[in-house]
C-alpha cells in the first residue's frame, strides 16, 4: 500500500489557527479588553423566516407516508433547480435544467470537479486567493502556476497569452480581495480560454453582493462562456447556509472536447459518488427564490453591505488604499506605513483590539495587505471602525 504522497507537498493550513493562537494569547494576557473580530468569512445573521418555514414544512413532509422522501435525484430536486434556472434568467442567462446540479456547497464541488479532468493539465490560479483551488490540485499532483494580483492591476489579473493554462480559476467578487471583474474583463478571459482550449472554473459564491451593472453575477452573462466555463455557486453567503449546506454547479452541455462532454461526465461522477442534498435543506434553499424569501434575504445582505460601507468609508477617510467593500463583503486594504501583514495584525490587535486576517495567508502577493470582513454585527463594526480611525489618523 502506498499513500498519496502529494499530501506532503501541501502547506499546513495555518492561517486561521495562527490568528486564533495570537488572539487567545492576547486575551489571556489582557482579560479585561474587548476584542472585535472582523476576520471571519462566516455569516452571523440567522436563516430568514421564509427559509425556516419551508424547512419546517419539509420536516412535516418527512413525517407522513404520502409525502415522505427517500433518496432524491442526484442532481437535485426539480423544484429547486427550476428556481435556480429562473434566478439566472433574471440576469439574462438561459440554462437548461439538466445543466444545474445541486450540491452540499461550493467547496465540495470545487474539489470534486477535478475528477473529470486529467492529471496532466496546467492549472492557473490567481494569487492571492481562496486556498481550496491550490490545495485540491496539489492533492491530485497537478502543477499550479499563478497569475499575480497586485495593486497595479487592481487585484484583477488579466490573461497573458504567453502563458499556456488548461484549468483557470476565477473568483469574482473575490475572496480575499473583494475585487470583482467587469463583464468586459471577463470577456477577455473567456476569449483566452476558448482560444487556448482551456476551462474556467468560475467561483460565484459572492455573486449576491454585486450591484454595479458593469459587473457580472455569472460568467454565463458573457458571450462564449458556455463552451469554456463551469460555475460554482452557494447558498452560504446569499442566505446564510454556511452551516445548513447547499450550493449548485452549472455545467453547460456545450462544454466538450474530442467527444468528451463535461455535463455528461459530471452527472456520471455525481451519480457514482454523491447521493444528493437532504430534501429538507433543498426545500429551504428553494424558499430563497420566492418573492417573500428574497425580500427577507435582501434585508440581510443590505445589513452586511452597510457594515462594508462603514469600513470602506473609514479607509477613505484615512487615505488607505483598498479594494472591495462595494460589490463584496470583503475590504482588502494596504497595510499602513509599509507594515507587513502579520505586523499589522499584531499592531491592530494590541492597540485597537480589532482582529482581521493577514493577507500573506492567501498567497505571496497578499503580503503587505489585510482583509476585513462585513459579516460582523453593526455595533461591533461601528466600534471597530472608530477604534481604527483613532489609531491610524
Ligand atoms: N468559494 C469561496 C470563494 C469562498 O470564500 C467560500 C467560503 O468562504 C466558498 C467557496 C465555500 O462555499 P460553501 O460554503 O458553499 O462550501
Amino acid at each position: 500500500m502506498n499513500f498519496n504522497k502529494n499530501f506532503n507537498d501541501i502547506a499546513d493550513s495555518y492561517l486561521f489557527a495562527e490568528v486564533a493562537n495570537r488572539v487567545a494569547a492576547y486575551t489571556k494576557a489582557n482579560p479585561d479588553k474587548k476584542i472585535i473580530k472582523l476576520g471571519i468569512g462566516d455569516v452571523t445573521l440567522p436563516l430568514v423566516p421564509e427559509v425556516i418555514k419551508a424547512m419546517h414544512g419539509a420536516v412535516d413532509d418527512m413525517a407522513n407516508q404520502e409525502t415522505f422522501k427517500g433518496y432524491g435525484p442526484y442532481e437535485g430536486y426539480g423544484f429547486l433547480r427550476e428556481n435556480i434556472q429562473s434566478y439566472y434568467k433574471e440576469s439574462g442567462v438561459e440554462l437548461g435544467l439538466d445543466e444545474i446540479f445541486v450540491s452540499d456547497g461550493a467547496k465540495s464541488d470545487l474539489g470534486n470537479i477535478l475528477d473529470i479532468f486529467s492529471k496532466d493539465n496546467t492549472v492557473l490560479v490567481p494569487d492571492p486567493v481562496y486556498p481550496v483551488y491550490v490545495d485540491t490540485n496539489l492533492m491530485a499532483g497537478r502543477s499550479v502556476i499563478f497569475a499575480d494580483a497586485t495593486e497595479e492591476n487592481g487585484f484583477l489579473p488579466m490573461p497573458d497569452y504567453s502563458v499556456d493554462a488548461d484549468i483557470i480559476y476565477i473568483c469574482s467578487p473575490n475572496n480575499p480581495t473583494g475585487a470583482a471583474y467587469t463583464k468586459a474583463q471577463l470577456k477577455e478571459w473567456v476569449d483566452y480560454a476558448n482560444k487556448k482550449n482551456a476551462v474556467i472554473l468560475y467561483d460565484a459564491a459572492y455573486e449576491c453582493f454585486v450591484s454595479d451593472e458593469s459587473l457580472a453575477r455569472s460568467i454565463f452573462e458573457v458571450e462564449g462562456a458556455k463552451t469554456c466555463a463551469i460555475e460554482f455557486c452557494s447558498f452560504s453567503k446569499i442566505a446564510g447556509f454556511t452551516g445548513t449546506r447547499c450550493g449548485y454547479t452549472v455545467v453547460p452541455k456545450a462544454l466538450e472536447k474530442d467527444g468528451f462532454n463535461a455535463n455528461k461526465a459530471w452527472l456520471r461522477r455525481q451519480s457514482t459518488k454523491f447521493n444528493g442534498v437532504p430534501y429538507i435543506v433543498q426545500k429551504g434553499a428553494a424558499a430563497v427564490f420566492t418573492a417573500k424569501g428574497m425580500k427577507e434575504i435582501k434585508k440581510n445582505l443590505a445589513y452586511y453591505m452597510n457594515n462594508a460601507k462603514l469600513i470602506a468609508d473609514c479607509m477613505d477617510s484615512l487615505g488607505i488604499w483598498y479594494t472591495g467593500g462595494k460589490n463584496s463583503p470583503y475590504i482588502w486594504l494596504k497595510c499602513p506605513n509599509g507594515m507587513g501583514s502579520w505586523e499589522f495584525f499584531d499592531y491592530l490587535l494590541n492597540n485597537a483590539q480589532v482582529v482581521g486576517t493577514p493577507g500573506a495567508g492567501f498567497g505571496k502577493c497578499g503580503e503587505g495587505y489585510f482583509r476585513l470582513t462585513a459579516f460582523g454585527s453593526k455595533e461591533g463594526t461601528k466600534e471597530a471602525v472608530q477604534r481604527i480611525k483613532k489609531l491610524l489618523k
